[in-house]
């Protein structure tokens, strides 16, 4: 299996139309960062890092999306850092203790409803946001208090109720005689790393207005103007690469892949090519259930706390153009949920992206581990 350190080769070795749609997409910069340890640094670098001569001398490898300008720094050495442990108690202890008093598990009397009142999927209930951020704002609320009791059925419940949710917001707004622009957005935090306050899982989703959040349109933007300059889906053309690179772990209902440019630990894509407008919405299901089957994964490799962003265009019309754009969800992993170091620092929020974690040995594992369902 390939590594990260192998990227510049293994770019060399692509040819034809897949290394020159890499070549449009990213750029590669290899470094190596040295550095002198005192004798007295000795053997507690052997201890922590297990090999001395890795530390000393660090590859790093910069991968820079020059479509997107998102972009990650590569270094392994990095998830072998030792991190501050704050809470030794189990996590699944700590679940349990927020059973008592839980306001989720008693969603239908202790949660607000919208006012259309409450949707119901299996085992799954809506309610509203009770501090919203935008003025569409909902919670898809499981009756399964842990937040980390999950299948790729119940996933996909979750995201079909979120579906309805959209369908009838969008109802009741034309019903007020609102004919503005909606775009609505889905997202999935799990526990505090991941900026979660209540333990009890809950999805979140929010239809916005006027325009899409900054962060998709700057998305579609970067998409409309690749497509103008080289006549080609963005999103068809990054498939391309990752596939062409081995990042891809699975392309049967749902294309899946380990990002190049991860923003944070194990970012995974997952994308269904477009359907029109609100047909997008049908497809919620489908995708949530591709999604679930990553989480398993996820979950059954140690990841506790995860966010899950849902991508969809506006289902109504609106002026700027979203042909090609897929139904797309991103998936990342936020580290121990019972750890006090923040993954985010400085460098992901003002500059780029540090990841540990190796893409191309987390697209592996994930095609043995999907492979085996
Ligand atoms: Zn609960």
């Amino acid at each position: 299996m390939s590594t990260i350190n192998e990227i510049s080769s293994l770019v060399r070795g692509m040819s034809g139309h897949p290394r020159i749609v890499f070549d449009r997409l990213f750029e590669i910069r290899e470094y190596t960062g040295r550095l002198v340890l005192p004798e007295e640094m000795r053997g507690w670098v052997e201890q922590k890092f297990g090999d001395r001569a890795a530390v000393e001398s660090q590859r790093i490898v910069k991968v820079t999306n020059r479509v997107t300008l998102e972009g990650t720094l590569f270094n392994s050495l990095r998830g072998r850092r030792p991190m501050s442990r704050g809470v030794n108690k189990l996590l699944a202890e700590l679940v349990e203790e927020h059973r008592l008093g839980c306001t989720f598990c008693r969603a239908e009397e202790k949660t607000p409803a919208d006012i259309f009142g409450r949707l119901h999927g299996p085992g799954v209930v809506t309610a509203a946001n009770v501090a919203k951020y935008d003025r569409w704002h909902g919670l898809i609320i499981p009756a399964e208090h842990d937040p980390l009791h999950f299948d790729a059925g119940r996933v996909a419940d979750y995201f079909d109720l979120a579906g309805r949710w959209i369908r009838r917001v969008l109802q009741e707004a034309a019903r007020e005689g609102d004919a503005g622009l909606h775009y609505p957005f889905l997202l999935w935090n799990c526990l505090w790393p991941a900026g979660s306050s209540v333990v009890h899982g809950h999805l979140q989703v929010t239809v916005t207005e006027g325009g899409h959040y900054p962060r998709i349109e700057q998305l579609r933007r970067a998409a409309a103007a690749y497509r103008e300059r080289y006549a080609a889906n963005y999103f068809e053309d990054l498939f391309l690469v990752h596939r062409s690179l081995g990042l891809v772990s699975e392309e049967k209902e749902a294309r899946i892949f380990a990002s190049l440019t991860p923003v944070k630990e194990k970012e995974i894509w997952i994308l269904l090519p477009g359907a029109a407008g609100a047909a997008e919405l049908d497809n919620l299901a489908l995708l949530g259930r591709a999604v679930g089957r990553v989480l398993v994964y996820l979950r059954e490799t140690g990841t506790t706390s995860f966010n899950v962003a849902v991508y969809l265009p506006p289902p109504g019309p609106a002026p700027e153009s979203w042909a090609g754009f897929p139904l797309l969800a991103r998936v990342v992993d936020r580290g121990d949920a019972l750890g006090r170091t923040a993954d985010f620092g400085g460098m992901e929020l003002y500059a780029a992206s540090v990841v540990a974690t190796d893409p191309f040995l987390l697209a592996g594992q994930m095609r043995e581990h999907l492979g085996a369902e």
